[in-house]
């Protein structure tokens, strides 16, 4: 099927989101290109750039960042003493958003992808070097993926970080809250059961 030029040229664009195949992209732009009033699409055209031109990373702790201060290193009210190691700047948000946590962050940028040959230079590695040599963080909490690519990581962090003498610990694995033990593949009742907590 042809689709006029404009129309195909949105598709091709939002096809590139996460999760959007032809059919979303084809009802999306529709919905844009016939539905929306030229004000709306102006805000969105605003928000696009906007979040382009502002939006950048934080030199010390590598979390998204939208005026001079970093919202995660300069607030006093956070821990200063632990400090969570994380793969992207979005999984800052996931970590936040479970209230649980009030310590400092440390944006990777990657994980470790032995099959991929994804080695440690991708790695935010020289300024979280810097942050452990000041001497005030005393506890590191690696909160990454459960995969291949987060346990490499985690293996090559953990061995990266032995000069230091801190405390380190990897988020808990284990079963999804409000499941069935039944329904729990046999990997993830295991990693389960090693990370058993005192109750
Ligand atoms: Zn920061």
């Amino acid at each position: 099927m042809k689709y006029p030029l404009p129309i195909e040229k949105l598709m091709r664009a939002l096809q590139r989101l996460p999760g959007v195949g032809r059919r979303t992209a084809e009802r999306y732009a529709f919905d844009l290109a016939l539905d929306w009033e030229k004000e709306e699409l102006d805000l969105l055209q605003g928000a696009l750039s906007d979040a382009k031109e502002h939006l950048t990373t934080c030199p010390i702790c590598g979390a998204l960042k939208d005026g001079q201060e970093c919202f995660f290193c300069q607030d006093t009210r956070r821990r200063k003493d632990l400090l969570a190691i994380v793969a992207t700047a979005r999984e800052v948000f996931a970590l936040e958003a479970t209230g649980e946590y009030r310590g400092q962050y440390h944006v990777l940028g990657s994980l470790l992808s032995p099959l991929d040959g994804r080695g440690d230079e991708r790695l935010r590695m020289a300024p979280l070097f810097s942050r452990l040599q000041k001497g005030e963080i005393k506890e590191v909490v690696f909160a990454l993926d459960s995969t291949l690519e987060g346990d490499a990581t985690a293996l090559f962090l953990k061995e990266q970080l032995e000069p230091f003498s801190l405390s380190i610990s990897r988020l808990a694995f284990g079963i999804p809250v409000g499941s069935s033990l039944e329904y729990v593949d046999g990997g993830t009742l295991a990693r389960a059961f090693l990370g058993r907590a005192t109750f």
